[in-house]
C-alpha cells in the first residue's frame, strides 16, 4: 500500500463513506461506475476489483470478458450531490487491465492517452490541457423528460435576472469546487439557455479524467434544480451550438515552457509551430475522434464560432487553431476548436498528442496564419490560401480516420475497430431515418 493509498483509507474512515464507485470509461466516452462497499478499498488496491467486460460499449467480446478495475488514489473524490443520510460515497477512476494476461487493456481509453503522453515523455515533454467545456440547460417536461426549452434569454456574459439559470450554474460550480476543482470562470455563453464554465489547466490525463467528471456533475446538480443539461454539440438549429475548445502545450524536464518563444511575432517557438502543424496535417482523422456523433456536423458549419476550415490565426475565431493570447511565458499554447463535448476525452486528447508530436518529429511547418474571416472566404480564396475543409459528415470523417495510419495507430487495433464500426453503424442509422425536416418540406409539396 502506498502512502497516497493509505492517505485514501484514512479519508474514507474520517468521512465515513460508505460506498465507492470505481469509474472508467467506455470507448464512446461514457463514465461507467461499479460501486462497492468502501471497506473494500483495501483490496481493491491490492488486487483490483473483478467484473464482467461484456456489458460495456466496446470492451471485448463475450468469451473473454473478465476484466480487473485498478483505482488510481490519485483520483479520489466524495460525491457532493449523494446526501449523508443515504451514506455517502466517493468515486474513483480506475486503469483496466485484462486478467487473462495481466497487461493494461488496450480497451481501455485511459490507457490510450497514457501511452500517448508516454511518447511525449520519451521526446522529453510532459503535456499540459485544458478544455472548455459548453452546455445547455433545458427545462424538463412533467415527466421529468429534456425538452429543448430554455428559461433564460441571457447573451454573452449577460448577468442575473436575464440569466436565470446563474443559480444553477453557481450550485454547480460550489459542486466542482466540492470535488477539488479550481473554477476559473464561468459565464453565460452567446446561444440562449447556454453556459461554459473554466476550471484549470493541468497534466493531461488530470485534465481529460475531469472532464468525464465535470459532465457528471454538471448533469447530476442541473437535475437536482430539474434542469436537465445537456452536452448535446448542437440542439438548436441556427444558434451556436457547443463546442470543447482544448487548449494544449508543451513543458519541458526543466518546467519551461517549449510553446513560448518571446522572439516569435506570435510568440510561439518552432517546437509549437511543428506541433500545430502536424495538428492541421492530421485534422481529417481527428475530427472523427474529436467530433464523434451525427450530430457534431450540425455544429461545424459557417457563422457559429465553430471550426469549418483547416487553417490557424492568432486572432479570429474562425480558423480551426487559435493562438490565444498570453500573459506570461507560461502561458503560450494553442487552442483547437474543432473538439465538442461529445467526445471521449481521453481519445481525443491523445489524437491531439499524437498529430503534434508527428509534427514535431517530421519538422513540419506552420503554414501562415489567417488572420480574416474565413468564413467569407470563397473557394477560390480558399485555395489561394491551400485552406481545407473539415469532413462535412460523420461518415467522411470516419473514412478519413480508417485512412490516417498515425492517428488510427494512436488508439491501437482494438479502439479504432470498434470506433469505426460503432460509428459506421451510427452514421448508417442516421441515413436511412427521415426527419421532421424532410416531413415539412415534402410531405405536403408532393
Ligand atoms: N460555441 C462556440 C463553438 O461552438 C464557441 C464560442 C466561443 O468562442 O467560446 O465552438
Ligand atoms: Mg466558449
Ligand atoms: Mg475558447
Amino acid at each position: 500500500i502506498t502512502e497516497t493509498e493509505q492517505a485514501v483509507l484514512d479519508e474514507i474512515d474520517e468521512k465515513e463513506i460508505d460506498f465507492l464507485r470505481l469509474q472508467f470509461t467506455d470507448i464512446l466516452g461514457t463514465v461507467k461506475n461499479v460501486s462497492v462497499p468502501a471497506r473494500q478499498a483495501e483490496k481493491a488496491f491490492a488486487d483490483g476489483i473483478y467484473f464482467d467486460g461484456s456489458s460495456i460499449e466496446g470492451f471485448v467480446r463475450i468469451q473473454e470478458s473478465d476484466m480487473r478495475l485498478v483505482p488510481d488514489p490519485d483520483t479520489f473524490a466524495v460525491l457532493p450531490w449523494r446526501n449523508r443520510e443515504d451514506g455517502s460515497s466517493a468515486r474513483m477512476i480506475c486503469d483496466v487491465y485484462n486478467t487473462s494476461t495481466g497487461e493494461p487493456f488496450e480497451g481501455d481509453p485511459r490507457y490510450v492517452l497514457k501511452q500517448a503522453l508516454e511518447r511525449a515523455d520519451e521526446m522529453g515533454y510532459t503535456v499540459n490541457a485544458a478544455p472548455e467545456p459548453e452546455f445547455f440547460l433545458f427545462e424538463e417536461d412533467e415527466e421529468g423528460r429534456a425538452t429543448t426549452k430554455t428559461n433564460d434569454a441571457g447573451g454573452y456574459f449577460d448577468l442575473a435576472p436575464k440569466d436565470l439559470a446563474s443559480d444553477v450554474r453557481r450550485d454547480i460550480i460550489y459542486g466542482l469546487e466540492n470535488m477539488g476543482f479550481e473554477v476559473e470562470a464561468s459565464h453565460h455563453e452567446v446561444a440562449e439557455g447556454q453556459h461554459e464554465i473554466n476550471f484549470e489547466y493541468d497534466d493531461a490525463l488530470t485534465t481529460a479524467d475531469n472532464v468525464g467528471t465535470f459532465r457528471t456533475v454538471v448533469r447530476a446538480i442541473a437535475a437536482q434544480h430539474d434542469y436537465h443539461a445537456t452536452f448535446m454539440p448542437k440542439p438548436i438549429p441556427e444558434i451556436n451550438g457547443s463546442g470543447m475548445h482544448t487548449h494544449i502545450s508543451l513543458f519541458t524536464e526543466d518546467g519551461e515552457n517549449a510553446f513560448h518563444d518571446g522572439d516569435d511575432e506570435f510568440d510561439l517557438s518552432a517546437t509549437a509551430k511543428s506541433f500545430l502543424a502536424g495538428i492541421l496535417e492530421h485534422a481529417p482523422a481527428i475530427t472523427a475522434i474529436a467530433n464523434p456523433t451525427v450530430n457534431s456536423y450540425k455544429r461545424l458549419v459557417p457563422g457559429y464560432e465553430a471550426p469549418v476550415y483547416v487553417a490557424w490565426s492568432d486572432r479570429n475565431r474562425s480558423a480551426l487553431i487559435r493562438k490565444p493570447a498570453a500573459r506570461v511565458p507560461a502561458a503560450s499554447r494553442i487552442e483547437l476548436r474543432s473538439p465538442d463535448p461529445s467526445c471521449n476525452p481521453y481519445l481525443a486528447i491523445a489524437v491531439m498528442i499524437h498529430a503534434g508530436l508527428d509534427g514535431i518529429e517530421q519538422d513540419l511547418e506552420a503554414p501562415d496564419p489567417v488572420r480574416d474571416n474565413i468564413y467569407e472566404f470563397d473557394e477560390a480564396k480558399r485555395d489561394e490560401h491551400g485552406i481545407e475543409t473539415l469532413p462535412s459528415n460523420l461518415g467522411e470523417a470516419v473514412d478519413a480516420l480508417e485512412e490516417d495510419d498515425a492517428i488510427a495507430g494512436a488508439l491501437g487495433d482494438h479502439i479504432a475497430s470498434k470506433f469505426v464500426e460503432a460509428k459506421r453503424q451510427e452514421f448508417e442509422e442516421y441515413l436511412i431515418d427521415v426527419s421532421d425536416w424532410e416531413l415539412d418540406r415534402y410531405l405536403e409539396t408532393f
